[in-house]
């Protein structure tokens, strides 16, 4: 299935010079959710998984139902101040911006195998920061995957010490 299809491009959101995909197209069609869910699920497989790590928001909505599907636990990464019980931080810098990220002290345990999950890679910064937080609390970041990248942001440089797969590559 062509899943690219399914994403709608936004010019200028949320500011000017960005082409937004967006992905709840995608979302709201029941063969292409499955089929999504279904082939980052497959990527997984013999990695042993026993965490998936979503950074906050859209990390949430793919990175759920692929640990359900692969019999991981979910671990969120959020913005500052969303979660409750002692906290990590790392501060990173966005396409659009800069922010910080948060993770439960507690949520993983040293030696776990973690497996990253996310809408998109553009800078490679979300997702750089959430392996770092991963890897202070001892996890082991076995993959990195996505639905889409940005090849022309380059974001697989800064991710060059990880195995990344991402389902569609615009160029
Ligand atoms: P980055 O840290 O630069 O790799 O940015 C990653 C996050 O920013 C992704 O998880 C996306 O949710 C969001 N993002 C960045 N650029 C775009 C874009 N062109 N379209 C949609 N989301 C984007």
């Amino acid at each position: 299935m062509d899943l690219s299809k399914k994403i709608r491009e936004i010019q200028d959101f949320p500011k000017e010079g960005i082409n937004f995909k967006d992905i709840t197209t995608l979302l709201q069609d029941k063969e292409a959710f499955t089929y999504m869910v279904d082939t980052l699920a497959a990527q997984l497989k013999d990695l042993n998984v026993d965490i998936v790590v979503g950074p906050e928001s859209r990390g949430f909505i793919v990175g759920v139902p692929v640990a359900y599907k692969i019999g991981a636990g979910f671990v969120p990464v959020r913005k500052p101040g969303k979660l409750p019980a002692e906290i990590v931080r790392y501060e990173y810098e966005l396409e659009y911006g800069k922010d910080a990220l948060e993770i439960h002290r507690d949520a993983i345990q040293p030696g776990q195998k973690v497996a990253i999950i996310d809408d998109l890679l553009a800078t490679g910064g979300t997702v750089l920061a959430t392996a770092k937080l991963i890897e202070e609390l001892g996890g082991e970041v076995v993959s990195i995957n996505f639905l889409i990248e940005l090849a022309f942001l380059k974001g697989r440089e800064k991710l060059s010490n990880y195995n990344v797969k991402t389902l569609i590559t615009y160029h």
